[in-house]
């Protein structure tokens, strides 16, 4: 029997344990510092989009197979070192995904109101880590940086009524706040153009059918048409949807306006954000943005920079500091150790990208490791953790906090999460 860590048990975690898993010769042991699995589908996707949370039912079926376990509340790093595992196992997979957010390096950006994605992300979908955020939604305007799938996200959730979060899973605490928010005003600023979007069709188009709040695209900054032909069809729908709200401004009472040609270049305020300095810009012969001069302000009592993740370094496992990721040869980083999803190919992409992501790296370290007698696998990881009088979470235990969150469930939304490790760990009896 060979045995396999696999540290991470979000959408790379579990795809790749999910062709191992074929394998009847191989003991796969998903560990995760949470006591609870499936990392950006639980506090990552949207909480009102249901369909694409949907999957972890696939990653139950891989997780309940005979030679799949789940090793929760085990923190890598901590509870027990890389190398420790690399020791132990005869191959460890890197599936941390890409948790923290890029920095936003402009003046003003360390003032209390401005804060990161994966803050904000983590606070309405109940990550532990970001419960406690209070994000600032006293004000009337609010600006979102960036022109991706997240930025989208945020924009959406703000703008959303009390009654269009019915059937999500949005935490308690998010959507009190929510229903007491001040905002009215939020800008989408993007450096560059319609064009130059990374946001997907049927997220964009979402925003043309909320209830209290409107897109606003200012028809002026769009591209002759003509020049859409040269886009793939999916950006070429994401530009019609640009189109659209351009042609047709709904007055509603809260605005989401997409500032293009929009970089922010610093966040000022009096002990707190209150505006935001803008400057315009245009694109060089590469697409490019470069700053015209030309500045302007939004007013805003919130900040969320949605300007992409990195995966936090780990000391020993080669990093490459500029993408964000670890170092590696299409995912094999040392002898033994190998990434997988974001933390080897950085912040890119859907759920879905991480399957042949998963698939590709479990043949390859297939191959690598062979076939035979291996090594201490989990027996020797249950050793070293009860030396340490640490109890990991079981699969069985998350099923239990599971029903716990659905059994909470108010007015026919499909959970109501826990926020602390505490609550989940006492809903076991912990
Ligand atoms: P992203 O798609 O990489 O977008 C990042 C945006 O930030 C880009 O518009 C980029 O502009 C901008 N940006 C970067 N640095 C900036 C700076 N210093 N100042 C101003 N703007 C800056 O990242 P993301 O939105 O975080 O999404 C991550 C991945 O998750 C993507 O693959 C996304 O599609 C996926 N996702 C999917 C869904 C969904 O399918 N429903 C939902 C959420 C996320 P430039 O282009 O000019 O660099």
């Amino acid at each position: 029997m060979r045995h396999v860590a696999i540290v991470g048990s979000g959408p790379a975690g579990y795809y790749t344990a999910e062709t191992l898993q074929k394998d009847e010769d191989i003991a796969v042991d998903v560990i995760d510092r949470l006591p609870v699995p499936y990392g950006l589908i639980r506090t990552g996707v949207a909480p009102d989009h249901q369909s694409i949370k949907a999957v972890s039912r696939r990653y139950e079926g891989v997780a309940l197979t005979d030679n799949v376990r789940f090793v929760g509340h085990v923190s890598v790093g901590t509870d027990v070192g890389i190398d420790e595992l690399v020791e132990l196992y005869d191959a460890v997979v890197l599936a941390t995904g890409a948790p923290n957010d890029r920095p936003l390096d402009i003046p003003g950006a360390g003032l209390p109101g401005v804060i990161g994605s994966a803050a904000f992300v983590g606070w309405y979908n109940g990550h532990p880590d970001f419960a406690a955020l209070d994000p600032q939604l006293g004000a009337a305007g609010v600006a979102v940086i960036g022109n991706g799938n997240v930025a989208l996200d945020v924009a959406r959730i703000l703008a959303k009524t009390p009654a269009e979060f019915a059937g999500s899973d949005i935490v308690a605490h998010a959507r009190e706040a929510l229903a007491a928010s001040a905002v009215r005003h939020i800008h989408i600023l993007g450096r560059r153009g319609p064009h130059q979007i990374a946001m997907t069709p049927k997220e964009l188009g979402e925003l043309g059918h909320l209830e209290r709040a409107s897109p606003r695209v200012d028809p002026a900054d769009l591209p002759p048409e003509g020049d859409d032909a040269l886009l793939e069809p999916g950006m070429r729908k994401s530009v019609t949807h640009l189109r659209s709200f351009a042609a047709n401004p709904v007055a509603k009472p809260v605005t989401i306006d997409f500032d293009f040609f929009a970089m922010p270049v610093a966040i000022e305020g009096d002990g707190k954000v209150q505006r935001v300095i803008v400057e315009r810009t245009t694109l060089d012969g590469e697409l490019r943005s470069r700053g015209t001069g030309e500045t302007y302000a939004i007013e805003a009592g919130l900040v969320v920079s949605c300007i992409g993740y990195q995966t936090p370094p780990i000391p020993g496992v080669p990093y490459e500091h500029g993408r964000g990721r670890f170092a590696s040869d299409e995912g094999r980083i040392l002898p033994g150790l190998y990434a997988v999803g974001w933390a080897r190919r950085g912040p890119s992409g859907t759920i879905g990208t991480n399957k042949p992501d998963g698939a590709r790296i479990a043949d390859m370290l297939l191959e690598d490791i062979g076939r035979g007698a291996g090594k201490a696998g989990r027996a020797g990881l249950d050793a070293l953790l009860a030396s340490r009088n640490i109890v990991p979470v079981t699969f069985r235990d998350w099923r239990r906090i599971e029903a716990a969150e659905v059994a909470a469930a108010i007015d026919g939304n499909p959970r109501e999460k826990f926020t602390s490790v505490e609550a989940m760990l006492a809903a076991i009896g912990r």
